[in-house]
């Protein structure tokens, strides 16, 4: 396969990082070409030259324009100076021609006599400078020539920023595209596979908006690095800009090549990355889009790509998809949803189950966590992890995100009315929604309306949330704490805590997520992070409830422990408020 690099760089210095060029012209003495009509006026420069205070110069002049072109296409110069006189031809017709081979060094014409029209026509050809020869003096020429070199520098460098990505070095999305269509044409002409892969960083925002953007950049560079070395010189790492990387593999023989780099990525990328100080763990998700199979054109390609990307990231992230023509279905499955989603507050398609949490040492339930529902007319009851995202991206989940909190207080007030035993509901919130500029009010008046007493509200919160360590977010906690209502942190230990944020907020209760107890006892290291858990919260005067529980001997280990409150389907899954509320009349379940 031909090196594909050399073939699509037009400029050598696309291939050389803007450092190491700097680097290149700052040291050793600046090569000056003179292509001059008179030998004397060679003396003169040279003579100059010697004057001139700062940088030293290596002169090498030609006589006659014959001759001059060959040198110059040698690209050893930094500098020339051309004579506009040189015999029959012209300095200026020697520029254009030197142009037309690639010359990037910057050219600088010297005139007999000072000429307004060859000035202008000199620079219109793309001459750096012109200088009447019986007025240069040492400075003047050291500072043409300085001057010159460092445009020239700079026009390449933002000829480089126009084509890669500054942070990491990578080629940025105008180069990928150049690349990608270079690559595709050789593809076809050798009828080779190529596969497109698109790279997205799993949680990478939870990163950037609770360490700050440092951190996000440095995570992003170690990931650039990673890519870069492991692909082969001949492959295209890309980064389209955020969190978001492209490969692009050529000349791969089957789909199992592709399936093999994957598996690497998916392995490098996960290894610890230590930024200042801190450990950090990041996983990708992965889409890829087989040339010719499916996709023929960049634009295709690239969007096809994307979709498989999506489809790895709706199925637990952390792994890679390819695209196939079913993606394509589940992509348009994704756009009918978000429509009838729009729909389904107004149609009344939501519906809250219930989910008793039990007080471990009476049985007594302390609490029902109200979990969402989407009853949709064709697709039936669609679970919350398959819609809430979506909300949460398009904005909807604030007005859902309201009636779920009216209608979990007014059913717990229709409970109380009842004269069931006293229990506090749960109401899950997302990051949008607490954001939102009123939310206390907007809760103070929910409670005001439904009637609830305050103090029989919980409000279920992720740690994402304590990382925006900006204000709001801590006066609109406190203000949530003075209304009376309790605070729950859900989903324990799967955000990036520093834990901290735990002295300093009111919160009530700790929920442990799912996943560490879902392989208790048997696993060590879980048992490990549960007993952990509850120790801390307890050192800092915080109740602990266990999602998940799912057996005895998992009950059994957290009661050990001194667990307060545990929830999950070995005592009751979810249920509609018809089939919990005679749970609910009994108040009591039985835990031995
Ligand atoms: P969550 O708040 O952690 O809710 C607990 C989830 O664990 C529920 O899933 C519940 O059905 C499930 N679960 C309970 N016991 C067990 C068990 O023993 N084993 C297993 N494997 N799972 C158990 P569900 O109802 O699918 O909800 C998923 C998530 O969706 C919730 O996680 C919550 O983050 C979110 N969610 C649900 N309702 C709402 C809502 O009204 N608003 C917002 N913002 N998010 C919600
Ligand atoms: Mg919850
Ligand atoms: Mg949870």
């Amino acid at each position: 396969m031909p090196a594909m690099k050399k073939v699509a760089l037009k400029s050598p210095l696309r291939e050389i990082r803007p450092r190491e060029a700097e680097a290149e012209m700052d040291s050793g003495p600046v090569r000056v070409l003179l292509v001059d009509g008179k030998e004397e006026d060679c003396v003169v420069t040279r003579q100059l030259l010697s004057e001139a205070q700062g940088k030293r110069f290596e002169l090498e002049w030609i006589l006659g324009y014959e001759g001059a072109l060959d040198t110059i296409k040698r690209h050893v110069h930094d500098v020339y100076l051309l004579d506009y006189r040189l015999g029959e031809r012209t300095g200026l017709e020697l520029l254009r021609e030197a142009i037309d081979n690639g010359c990037k060094a910057p050219m600088i014409i010297l005139t007999a006599q000072a000429d307004h029209s060859i000035d202008t026509e000199a620079i219109k050809a793309g001459a750096a400078d012109s200088l009447v020869k019986g007025q240069i003096n040492a400075t003047l020429l050291e500072r043409s020539i300085r001057y010159a070199i460092e445009r020239k520098r700079a026009e390449e460098r933002m000829a480089y920023l126009a084509q890669y990505d500054a942070l990491t070095g990578l080629a940025n999305r105008t180069l990928f595209k150049e690349l990608l269509s270079l690559a595709l044409a050789r593809a076809e002409r050798s009828s080779q596979h190529l596969a497109l892969m698109f790279l997205d960083l799993d949680r990478f925002k939870i990163i950037n908006d609770s360490l700050g953007h440092d951190v996000g950049d440095q995570v992003l560079k170690v990931v650039a690095e990673r890519l870069r070395s492991r692909m082969r010189k001949s492959d295209t790492v890309a980064r389209l800009g955020g969190d978001e990387f492209t490969v692009i593999l050529e000349g791969i023989g089957t789909v199992q090549d592709a399936t093999r780099v994957a598996q690497e990525l998916l392995q490098i990328v996960a290894l610890p990355i230590t930024v200042q100080d801190q450990e950090l763990f990041i996983t990708p998700s992965i889409g890829i889009a087989i040339y010719p199979q499916y996709g023929k054109d960049p634009e295709t390609l690239i969007k096809n790509a994307d979709m498989a990307m999506y489809r790895a990231k709706r199925q637990g992230r952390n792994t890679y998809r390819f695209y196939t023509t079913e993606v394509n279905g589940k992509a348009s499955q994704h756009l009918a949803l978000e429509n009838s989603l729009r729909r389904a507050l107004e149609r009344e398609e939501f519906l809250l189950y219930y989910q008793p949490q039990v007080e471990m040492k009476s049985g007594r339930i302390i609490a029902m966590e109200a979990l969402l529902r989407w009853k949709h007319p064709d697709r039936g009851l669609i679970q919350p992890d398959d819609f809430i995202p979506l909300a949460e991206e398009n904005g909807m989940i604030v007005p859902i995100g309201e009636w779920v909190l009216r209608t979990a207080c007014q059913q717990n007030k229709k409970w109380q009315k009842a004269g069931l035993p006293l229990t506090t509901v749960g109401v899950n919130l997302s990051a949008r929604q607490f954001r939102q500029k009123f939310f206390v009010e907007i809760v103070d008046r929910i409670l005001k309306e439904t009637g609830l007493d305050s103090q029989f509200l919980e409000l279920e919160l992720t740690e994402s949330l304590f990382f925006e360590s900006n204000g709001a977010s801590t006066s609109r906690l406190k203000e949530l704490k003075n209304l009376g209502i309790r605070i729950s942190i859900d989903d324990f230990g799967t955000g990036y805590s520093s834990l901290s944020y735990l002295k300093c907020f009111p919160i009530d209760t700790l929920k442990i997520d799912r996943s560490f107890i879902g392989d208790i006892p048997a696993s060590q290291a879980d048992s490990a992070i549960a007993s952990g858990m509850i120790a801390l919260a307890h050192g800092l005067r915080i109740k602990v409830t266990a999602e998940g529980v799912e057996t005895r001997a998992q009950l059994e280990f957290l009661r050990e422990r001194g667990c307060d409150a545990i929830q999950g389907y070995f005592l009751s899954p979810p249920l509609s408020p018809a089939e919990i509320t005679p749970k609910l009349k009994k108040g009591q379940m039985a835990m031995a």
